[in-house]
């Protein structure tokens, strides 16, 4: 999902986490990480395009060209699930920071699962590990091949 639209949605959700918990922090924290999750975004850019670097190419790069590694480090189901089961099992973990961090986190991550079309299983670590980060199975082969076009297209 694009950045503007992750602001919008953060200032939305902090203010929920606000009415839930009455904490300024926890509402700061939930904002501030449902939007910075997306700077793990800038390790892929770096190590994609470290031969050319062209920072104009830094946001269609995301939405249409193809990389051919994507890491997305943070954008991991796997950190939430373990996240979860600390905030479960450990009841000092459940400061309101800690948890307007995790809704911020899960919002990201949800969204970002059901409006970018990428692979079913593409914001899972294990499945990104397993295809050694290549782009083509993170962005799913319906994807790989509407990317393929665009820089096909680009280059004329
Ligand atoms: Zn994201």
């Amino acid at each position: 999902m694009q950045p503007s639209k992750h602001v919008i949605v953060s200032v939305l959700v902090s203010a929920l986490v606000w009415w839930w918990l009455r904490s300024s922090a926890a509402a700061l924290a939930c904002f501030l990480m449902g939007v910075f999750i997306d700077l793990d975004h800038v390790i892929d850019f770096f190590y994609n395009h470290r031969r050319h670097l062209k920072f104009q190419r830094f946001f269609t790069a995301f939405e249409f060209e193809v990389l051919e590694n994507v890491f997305v480090f943070l954008h991991s189901w796997e950190f939430a699930l373990v996240w979860l089961a600390l905030l479960l099992s450990l009841p000092d973990a459940r400061q309101p920071v800690a948890l307007g961090l995790f809704v911020g986190f899960v919002t990201h991550l949800a969204l970002d699962n059901l409006f970018n079309r990428h692979a079913r299983w593409a914001y899972f670590l294990f499945y990104r590990l397993r295809h050694g980060f290549a782009g083509k199975y993170y962005y799913g082969a319906w994807e790989y091949r509407k990317r393929l076009k665009y820089v096909r297209r680009r280059r004329g």
